[in-house]
């Protein structure tokens, strides 16, 4: 199948809905071999029976060491490896500096951040063993302004998948692996259906709220060959909301 991803095994995490979908959707369309992993089964099942390419669907708590390593195993056991990693999988839930819950500290950072760090400590000896491959990680714009919207857990985890991000294209670049990031803004999205994004959404320069597809272009971007010497790179895609 020709396209920018032709038969290459593409895994993105919280691929049932929103960024995620749209970016399973656009990896399919370029020929990829999509594992969709999402918490929500039902959700993860849509999405790959929808895919130009049917996809694997995977149930995956990106928060769980051993529920990573199961996804893993299904994904090469299905295709026997893995090229592009795409650690989607996030979560924003509203709190404050003074009401934040520890649980609700502890669950924002272990799916944002820790899930991402299990999944690319999954990743790594696949690609490192094939010497090639790309991982794309989802940060925030959260990570640079400190959370538009008051939600200082969030900040912080994205600001943690940021920094991993550059620790570990260092890391993986004699491999010829590479790792970016990228930093949506506000996207159309469940997770952006609330009055703090409404207000946040009104100051962005280009004047519209992005489409989960804006960021799944910059996704396919960077997992393709067209990125082959791109890495360390946090992407952002918010319409101006930050210029730096
Ligand atoms: P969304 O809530 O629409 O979708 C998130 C998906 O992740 C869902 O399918 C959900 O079931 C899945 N998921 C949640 N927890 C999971 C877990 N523990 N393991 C596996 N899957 C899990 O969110 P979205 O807006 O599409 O966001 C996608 C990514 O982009 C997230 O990392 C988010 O933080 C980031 N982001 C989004 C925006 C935005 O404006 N929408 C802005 C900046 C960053």
């Amino acid at each position: 199948m020709a396209g920018r991803l032709a038969d290459k095994v593409c895994l993105v995490t919280g691929g049932g809905r929103g960024i995620g979908r749209a970016i399973c959707e656009l990896f399919a369309q370029e020929g990829a071999l999509v594992a969709v992993a999402d918490i929500d089964p039902a959700l993860a099942s849509q999405s790959a029976g929808a895919l130009a390419r049917p996809g694997l669907p995977i149930e995956l708590d990106v928060a769980s060491k051993a529920g990573v390593a199961e996804g893993f195993a299904a994904v090469t056991g299905s295709y026997g490896r893995l090229d592009v990693l795409v650690n989607n999988a996030g979560i924003l839930l509203s709190t404050t500096f003074e009401d934040c819950s520890e649980e609700t500290w502890d669950r924002i950072l272990d799916v944002n951040l820790k899930g991402t760090f299990l999944c690319c400590q999954a990743a790594i000896p696949l690609l490192k063993e094939r010497g090639s491959g790309a991982i794309v990680n989802m940060s925030s714009v959260a990570a640079k302004s400190g959370g538009f919207t008051g939600h200082p857990p969030y900040a912080a985890a994205k600001a943690g998948v940021s920094a991993l991000t550059i620790g570990l294209a260092q890391y993986l670049a004699p491999y010829k692996v590479r790792v970016n990031a990228i930093a949506p803004g506000v996207i159309a999205t469940a997770m952006t259906q609330t009055a703090n994004h409404g207000e946040l959404a009104a100051r962005i320069p280009l004047g519209e709220v992005g489409e989960p597809r804006d960021v799944a272009a910059c996704a396919l971007f960077l997992a393709s060959e067209e990125a082959r010497h791109l890495t360390g790179e946090i992407i952002d895609v918010n319409g101006g909301l930050i210029m730096d």
